[in-house]
Order: structure tokens, then sequence, then C-alpha cells
């Protein structure tokens, strides 16, 4: 039995803010809960995307709430070559395929077959390359998403706290990007390549990323890869009503007053602890976490 590890894995774009704390301290809660390892990554493979210095604040912000990982931070930058190898496995299966298309071609594409698919704005990729790229040159890798008899993936999971889930990833995703035309890896790739690596058995992040799980779990059986247990914390809301995100102007959370801030973050969790430090506070809401969201581990008994 793996030892259950957590990880919280900021993208650098920003400092935390009140919703990405959530999902920090949520993954750490869990992670203390089953006795396991709570680990940090960068998720810095979006370079236009990232903040200088950012990573840094994060770290820090971390440390003033009291959530230390238990081993050295992993920067995504840095693992280039596991994904470029994960790829490659993939490619030499049939599993992935190059694609040439750029967003024109797959609206032009999608018109001529008078229909319009499109999720979050985002077209779903038609197919076109799937047979070969016409001589036309290479752009992005994409990965096949349809079952080996030619059928849908039709993907049931079960959230630990919003239940069973089910996504047709062929009808609601396609075959998705695991390299860019700018040659970035895509996130898909670099977050089941890094969570394999890093051993995390345990994903607690944001309900906002929850409708990446399903495409997940489908690439994690194309690379022969466990399936971690997946948890999606509630969204702080901003005054607007919308998701609160680095992209509304969400600020960074007050580091002057951790215990403050924990407590709120706790809130959302629905975890109320007792405590007047940090650490006090943090080691009762362990004890509410593990009452509330029952870890799928037990810790040891000793
Ligand atoms: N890097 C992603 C973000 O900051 C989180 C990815 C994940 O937890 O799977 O939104």
């Amino acid at each position: 039995m793996p030892r259950p590890t957590g990880r919280f894995a900021p993208s650098p774009t920003g400092p935390l803010h009140a919703g990405s704390l959530v999902a920090a301290l949520a993954s750490w809660l869990d992670a203390r809960a089953m006795n396991g390892r709570w680990l940090v990554r960068i998720e810095d493979v979006d370079t236009p995307r990232c903040v200088a210095g950012a990573d840094t604040v994060i770290l820090a912000q971390l440390v003033a709430c009291g959530l230390h990982p238990d081993e050295p931070v992993v920067w995504q930058s840095q693992r280039g070559a596991a994904y470029q190898g994960a790829l490659q496995q993939l490619l030499q299966r049939g599993r992935a395929f190059p694609c040439a298309c750029s967003r024109r071609d797959v609206e032009s594409a999608w018109q001529a077959r008078g229909q319009v698919r499109t999720r979050h704005g985002e077209r779903v990729y038609p197919g076109t390359c799937r047979r070969g790229l016409q001589g036309k040159p290479a752009r992005a890798q994409r990965l096949r998403c349809t079952a080996d008899d030619g059928s849908d993936v039709v993907m049931a999971w079960t959230d630990r706290r919003l239940g069973p889930q089910t996504q047709n990833v062929t009808q609601a995703i396609g075959d998705f990007v695991l390299q860019r035309a700018d040659g970035l890896w895509a996130y898909q790739l670099a977050v089941v390549v890094d969570d394999a690596a890093q051993g995390i058995t345990h994903v607690v992040r944001g309900e906002d990323i929850a409708d990446n799980t399903a495409r997940q779990i489908h690439l994690q059986r194309q690379l022969g890869l466990p399936t971690p247990q997946y948890l999606h914390t509630p969204l702080v809301l901003a005054a607007d009503g919308q998701k609160l995100s680095k992209q509304n102007g969400a600020s960074a959370f007050d580091a002057t007053d951790p215990l403050a801030t924990l407590r709120a973050a706790g809130a959302v969790l629905g975890i109320v602890a007792q405590g007047t430090t940090v650490a006090d506070w943090l080691a009762s809401a362990v004890q509410a976490w593990a009452a509330e969201f029952a870890p799928a581990v037990s810790p040891p008994t000793a």
C-alpha cells in the first residue's frame, strides 16, 4: 500500500488569494488526517501566464500559514524530459498523434459539417489529423480520446465530496492537446505525469477544475499509471458572485494575520477548529477534517 500522499499544485500566476488557500489548506489537512505526506508542486508550464517571483511569494504564504511541504518543492519547468518520455510512449503506441490544425482549421471543419460543438468557448477537436497530417507540418500533439474499439470514452469516477461523476470524454472534450503548437506542455499531461511520479494517492483541489478529472483518468490509463482519489473543494465567490480568481483581481490574502486567514479558509470547508495559535488551530482542524471527510485510508492505529 503506497503511503498516502497529497499535494498542492499552484500555478505561479500571482500570490495565493483566499480561494487558492482553501485548496492548499484542504490538501494539507487531508494528508495530515491520513498521517501521510504533503507535497508542493509549482505548475509553471504555461510560461506566458507565469509571473516572475510569484512562486517565492506563494511558498512564503504557505509557510506563514504553517503549511510546510514534507519534501523539496518540484517545479514543472524542470520536468520536460519526463513529459517528453510520456508523449513518446503514447505516440509509439498510437495513442497520441501529431496535429496540423490551427484554431481556424478546427472551426472550418465544424462549419463544413454544419455543426457547432463548443465547450467553454473552445471547439471540441473534430478529429481531422487522426488519420495523418496530409503533408502539413505538425503543430501540436493530441491524445486519442476513443476506446480501443472506437466507442466513446465514458468515464465514471467518484469525488469524495461531490459524489459520483460521469463524463463522455469523447463527446465533451475530444482529442485534447498534450503539447501545444508553441511547444509548451499542456497542463493535462504535466499534471498526470507528475501526480504519478510523486506518488500522489489523494488529489484535493478546487471545484473549478473538477471537470478535468475524467480526461486525466483517461490519460492515466493510456500511460498505465494509477488513478488517485479526488476531492474538489468549494470555491470562494467574489462580491459579484463570480469565482474568486486572479483574473477578477482577487488580492493576496492577509499574511499578517494567518490565524484569521486560516479560520476563513476553514469556514469555506465547513471546518470549525479551536486554537489561538496557528499550530493549535491546524491540529484541531485535522480532527475536524477527518470527521467530515473520513479519509479513504485510515491512519495507523499505533
Ligand atoms: N495548477 C492548477 C491551478 O493552479 C491546479 C492543478 C491541480 O491541482 O490539478 O489551478
